[in-house]
């Protein structure tokens, strides 16, 4: 259940293999998307407590 989907950064093919079937590169975890839904999380909850306090 804890299998993560990688990406291959040389031909942005999303994949459960470590290296690329295409191209044979390694993939990576893709970290920068996780990043960005979090921050838009923190930014809907800022906007929460700012509702609250009015
Ligand atoms: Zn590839």
């Amino acid at each position: 259940m804890t299998k993560n989907i990688l990406r291959c950064s040389h031909c942005n093919l999303y994949t459960l293999e470590k290296t690329c079937p295409k191209c044979k590169k390694p993939t990576l975890e893709p970290k920068p998307a996780k990043f960005s839904v979090k921050d838009k999380f923190g930014k809907y909850r800022r906007n929460y407590k700012k509702q609250q306090a009015l």
